[in-house]
């Protein structure tokens, strides 16, 4: 008599890619996109990752297309929250250099000392700096917009 111990193996959805295109359990190609199943361990770590078409994702996790769905849903929602705050953050980044950038153009090309009143220096606290000189041009009093605009002329994209 032979006993077969079948390991059942368990997966969470992860996501979709269009990188890989080959179903892993028919191996039909190209599929315009695969599903991401990540096979875990008995502790709920991440394994590998799997790619299946969305009928075989089903399959292989050994769950319904209905409960596939709702997985696979609610994964491509968090994906697009990660997304979403990563952008988020780069943009937070950027401002922050261009701030930074703008107060040293400022401090170099007016001499004024620039003074941070948040957490991090703002645009707004150049603005702050500059206004204190009343400057005018040919069009009256100099404006924020003036202002960042030639500091934008001054310093290439690179640098700032
Ligand atoms: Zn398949």
């Amino acid at each position: 008599m032979t006993a077969t111990i079948e390991t059942v193996k368990v997966f969470r959805v992860h996501g979709t890619t269009d990188d890989v295109t080959t179903c892993g359990l028919c191996e039909r190609a190209d599929l315009k996109s695969t599903v991401i199943l990540i096979e875990l361990d008995a502790d709920g770590g991440d394994l590998d990752a799997h790619y299946y078409g969305s009928e075989c994702g089903a399959k292989a996790a050994g769950w319904t297309q209905s409960r596939f769905r709702t997985a696979l849903s609610a994964a491509l929602a968090e994906r697009q929250r990660e997304e979403s705050a990563r952008q988020q953050r780069l943009r937070e980044e950027r401002s922050l250099r261009e701030a930074t950038a703008f107060a040293s153009w400022a401090t170099t090309t007016y001499g004024v000392t620039v003074t941070r009143r948040g957490d991090t220096v703002t645009n707004n606290d150049v603005f702050h700096a500059l206004a204190k000189l009343d400057l005018t041009d040919r069009l009256g009093r100099r404006t924020n917009f003036s202002f960042f605009n030639e500091f934008i002329s001054a310093v290439p994209a690179e640098n700032r």
